[in-house]
């Protein structure tokens, strides 16, 4: 007789063969060029590590509060207040933006609601979905990868509860413009949705220019911080108040493995998350909640530019050979693959030439083109993309 499986229809229903593929291909090469890792290469700043250290150090290794230490919160609020304008309420800690994006579905989605979202798509949205029952509904954006509100209002159903906007995206690296924020808006006001606002890649935007309180430019010795910039140019909280924002320090200060995340918004989600974090995750890793704090006071900025000129040196080089987007943030551009070719035949011959990307299909329902991380040395990115040219 067969052994039953233990394993359940949820953990069936999540299909992660797609990216596995692509780490099983990654593992074959030496030395690849790499251009595929959703990660920032510049390290933590110092202060935040001696501040993990030192929190180590003095025995700050327990729990802490569930919606996290009580300094981080009031600092954040206060900041995040200040950027939009009107109190944001309390701010939830959280293990990462991961945490938060499965604190706020499960706090929110019911088995058969259905999610909108654009397609290219981060792919978790899809398989947190999936564990909560809900359904995704992924709405094309070929092949500009901007919010169309006709094909949205298209897939709204009765079953529709959620919108989630990802602006800087991951994989396309496309900025929302206002008028884009505005039609989200709109939609989601009309029929009620929550708006559920991915803004992980939020620091990392290069065509939104931020001036301080003062008025002066960034990273002027005169300016102090926290610099602004005027929300209603990326972020829907701005203008709609059932926005949830998730924010976090992965990207920002290259925390990734310190797994420290936040979220803000409707006062009765927060809320709701907070009580479902007390028994998923308890709380976030109480060091790294100290180390993020500190690391709020390191200016990020001169990383920011630094990835500002990458961004700038694959699109001139790739855009002349391949159909490309420009890219507005975040640390990834997501070009068309040549001549007719699938993403993943494309992605196999670029990868026989030693240089690893990510065929499109990990993040969409087609398979046509492909994610470029440009988070690499200048050197290694220009032999990448020279190696790219050679493949058209
Ligand atoms: N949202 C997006 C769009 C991302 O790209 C990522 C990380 N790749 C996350 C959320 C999760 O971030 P974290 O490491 O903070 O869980």
């Amino acid at each position: 007789m067969p052994t039953p499986s233990f394993i359940s229809q949820r953990a069936h229903g999540v299909d992660a063969s797609g990216i596995r593929k692509v780490f099983d291909l990654a593992a074959k090469m030496k030395d690849p060029i790499n251009l595929s890792i959703g990660l920032p290469d510049f390290d933590v700043p110092e202060i935040g590590k001696q501040a993990a250290i030192h929190a180590i150090d003095a025995g700050h290794n327990r729990y802490t509060q569930t919606q996290g230490i009580a300094p981080l919160r009031d600092r954040l609020r206060k900041d995040l207040s200040a950027e939009f304008n009107k109190d944001v309420g309390d701010v939830l800690i959280t293990s990462g933006v991961s945490g938060a994006l499965l604190l706020a579905i499960l706090a929110v989605i019911d088995p058969g609601d259905e999610v909108i979202f654009l397609d290219p798509y981060f792919v978790m949205y899809k398989h947190l979905l999936t564990m909560a029952g809900g359904r995704s509904v992924a709405v094309d954006s070929y092949p500009d990868f901007r919010l169309h509100s006709d094909k949205i209002e298209a897939a709204i159903t009765p079953r529709t509860k959620m919108l989630i906007l990802n602006s800087p995206s991951n994989p396309t690296g496309v900025v929302m413009s206002e008028s884009e924020i505005k039609s989200a808006v709109e939609i989601a006001k009309k029929h009620n949705l929550l708006i559920l606002s991915d803004e992980i890649y939020e620091p990392f935007l290069y065509d939104v220019s931020r001036r301080s309180e003062a008025g002066g430019r960034i990273g002027q010795a005169s300016d102090p911080r926290p610099t602004i910039r005027d929300p209603r140019l990326y972020s829907p909280l701005s203008l709609y108040d059932n926005t949830l924002v998730v924010r976090g320090f992965s990207k920002s200060h290259a925390m990734t493995g310190w797994r420290v995340g936040y979220a803000f918004g409707p006062a009765e989600v927060v809320a709701q998350m907070t009580k479902l974090q007390q028994y998923t995750f308890v709380c976030a890793p109480s060091p790294f909640q100290e180390a993020a704090l500190a690391a709020m006071d390191v200016d990020m900025s001169p990383h920011v530019e630094a990835y500002r000129k990458k961004r700038d040196i694959v699109y001139s080089m790739l855009s002349p050979r391949f159909e490309i987007e420009k890219p507005g943030g975040a640390f990834y551009v997501f070009p068309k693959a040549p001549g007719g070719l699938s993403a993943t035949a494309f992605v196999e011959k670029a990868i026989a030439n030693n240089v690893l990307i990510i065929p499109g299909n990990v993040f969409s329902e087609r398979d046509t083109h492909f994610r470029i991380s440009y988070a690499t040395t200048d050197d290694k990115l220009v032999r990448g993309c020279e190696i790219l040219l050679s493949l058209v």
